[in-house]
């Protein structure tokens, strides 16, 4: 029975309050609404508590949890409670009002958690009452106080297996101890040696070999990706649903099986696409993040982000797609400064509360110093997730260590272009100032007397681009999106502009960036000149009305 996406998702809102799952929790919600006998570890704060609660919504009759702390229990009744959902507990804390409140709940049939403390389960009454009380699912919260042998044994837990084989119903089992002494320990007690669906859900995913590289020519990044791996399964994350649509045509054009699919398209053609995805070899799907919680192909053997995720979560969701099957999966990320631009927009122009948008500029932080590694990049994500690790040798800072150059004077320079033109202004008008270019924006404004006017000569248009989003990278700068995306000063680069701290930044991307092929105009013979003219002309013109970057429209 497939999962009702469209409602697990509102639930995952509606209830709970999130936007989209954790890494792992999609799937292991699906199995276990699905009714499947399911084994989960996960990270301490993965979320695993949702993994039970959300399915106990969607199955019939009444899920019940067994916990081992009656701290614990409450805290997770209240939260249920208060978001609206019917759920009570049975412990030794309880007062008798209390107990009788839920045991009145559980007759009228309108409990949907029952949390009981595993204690409990050694009373017969009990056992009796819950075998007539339609329960649908069991869930065993920390899982591993069934093993005798770990430091966490609670006696009682023995019992749950004689409780599932009693009731005949579906378990469902969740920890954080992922040895597999326990794991074999787990199996053994509560699903009578069975293997249940196990889902083992460190953060790690070492098969998958992660890469970054700055906007140079995106759509010829893309082609030049998937033909590097022509024949592979592989899915192109956009950020808008038109790309998806141009960029899968640019693909069969190149001779791939490609098709797009975004939130837009009819359910039915949507579909369409999942079923081809999952049954074709080799298909290229172009994509925006709608496409993710259906698809659960084990060969996915690549993740491009044509455009830069908006969270290190949704980074980690995405790329996570990839390299199920535990064989060896690319994935490149490409980000340019119009994508953090846009990303900060959208955050700032959310209808979103001040304190989350504060933590979501903090998620897409972590994600732009993932993205300006300096460092193995695996351990820079991890990080995030508290986890700690070696460094990898399977990304691409580990591939080819990254040249380091001292920064600071040049980030200065740039600093004190935006304070003294009143972080007012945007990058390119900025690095006009430094590299002491007279344009009419410059004379006018009366920025070619500053005293920055032309200190930055050393260093190109390119390598300037290049050093403006690695300061944004490294949260700098912001833009301003109530100043069409001027750039301010942020408080972490005040302790360099006043020469208290130092910057080190990347000198292969500047080196990169500056090495860039020749202008496409170069190459144009005198023939086409006036076409030339007349098609950058016009994309000016698309890309003013549409408000978009002129490489979205076409390159
Ligand atoms: P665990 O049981 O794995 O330690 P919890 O279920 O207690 O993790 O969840 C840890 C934290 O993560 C909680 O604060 C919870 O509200 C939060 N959380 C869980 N799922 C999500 C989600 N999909 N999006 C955002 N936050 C979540
Ligand atoms: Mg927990
Ligand atoms: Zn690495």
């Amino acid at each position: 029975m497939p999962r009702d996406t469209a409602s697990a998702e509102a639930l995952l809102k509606d209830i709970f309050g999130y936007d989209a799952f954790r890494p792992g929790q999609g799937e292991i919600v699906d199995a276990v609404t699905r009714g499947e006998n399911v084994l989960a570890i996960m990270p301490t704060g993965g979320g695993k508590s949702l993994c039970f609660q959300l399915p106990a919504l969607m199955r019939p009759g009444v899920t019940v949890v067994i916990s081992p702390l009656i701290a614990l229990m409450r805290d997770q009744v209240r939260g249920l409670r208060e978001a609206g959902v019917a759920a009570g507990a049975l412990t030794s804390g309880n007062t008798q009002e209390e107990t009788d409140a839920v045991w009145d709940m559980l007759h009228a049939g309108e409990l949907k958690l029952l949390y009981l403390a595993p204690e409990r389960l050694a009373s017969g009454g009990t056992q009796r009452m819950l075998s007539q009380a339609g329960v649908s699912l069991i869930a065993v919260d920390e899982a591993h106080c069934v093993s005798q042998w770990g430091h966490d044994f609670r006696p009682d837990y023995l019992r749950i297996g004689e409780l599932r084989r009693a009731l005949d119903v579906p378990l469902a089992a969740f920890t954080a101890t992922a040895d597999e002494e326990t794991r074999v320990e787990m199996v053994g007690r509560l699903f009578d040696g069975v293997p249940p669906t196990t889902f083992l859900r460190g953060f790690d995913r070492p098969n998958i070999h992660l890469a970054f590289s700055p906007k140079d020519g995106p759509r010829q990044q893309i082609l030049g990706f998937a033909a590097a791996r022509r024949g592979q399964s592989g899915i192109v994350y956009c950020g808008t649903r038109a790309k998806t649509e141009a960029l899968g045509r640019a693909l069969r054009e190149d001779r791939h099986s490609a098709c797009h699919y975004h939130g837009g398209m009819e359910a039915g053609d949507r579909r369409a696409v999942e079923e081809r995805f999952a049954t074709e070899d080799g298909l290229i799907v172009c994509a925006t993040v709608a496409f993710g919680m259906g698809v659960d192909k084990p060969d996915i053997r690549w993740v491009a982000h044509a455009d830069l995720p908006k969270s290190i979560e949704g980074y980690y969701q995405e790329i996570g797609r990839a390299g199920r099957d535990g064989g060896p999966a690319e994935t490149m990320t490409l980000y340019g400064p119009e994508d953090i631009r846009l990303r900060r927009a959208q955050i700032d122009e959310g209808m979103a509360p001040p304190e989350r948008r504060q933590a979501d500029h903090g998620r897409l932080n972590a994600l732009l110093g993932l993205a300006e590694a300096l460092g193995c990049r695996r351990q820079a994500l991890l990080a995030y997730f508290g986890e700690t690790a070696e460094p990898c040798g399977n990304c691409d800072l580990c591939d080819v260590p990254p040249e380091l150059f001292d920064a600071t004077e040049a980030v200065r320079k740039a600093l004190s272009a935006a304070l003294r033109t009143g972080e007012s202004f945007g990058a390119g008008h900025l690095i006009d100032i430094l590299r002491g270019t007279e344009t009419d924006k410059v004379r006018d404004r009366g920025h070619a007397t500053l005293p920055t006017f032309g200190v930055g000569k050393d260093l190109s248009k390119g390598q300037w681009q290049a050093l403006f989003r690695q300061m944004m990278g490294h949260d700098l700068m912001r833009p301003d999106a109530e100043r069409h995306g001027a750039l301010v000063m942020t408080e972490r680069a005040r302790p360099i502009l006043r020469g208290e701290e130092t910057i080190s930044l990347r000198r292969d991307i500047i080196t990169k960036a500056a090495e860039r092929r020749p202008a496409v105009k170069a190459l144009v013979s005198e023939e086409h000149a006036p076409m030339f003219s007349a098609l950058k002309a016009l994309r000016t013109a698309l890309a003013k009305e549409a408000q978009l970057p002129p490489y979205m429209i076409f390159n």
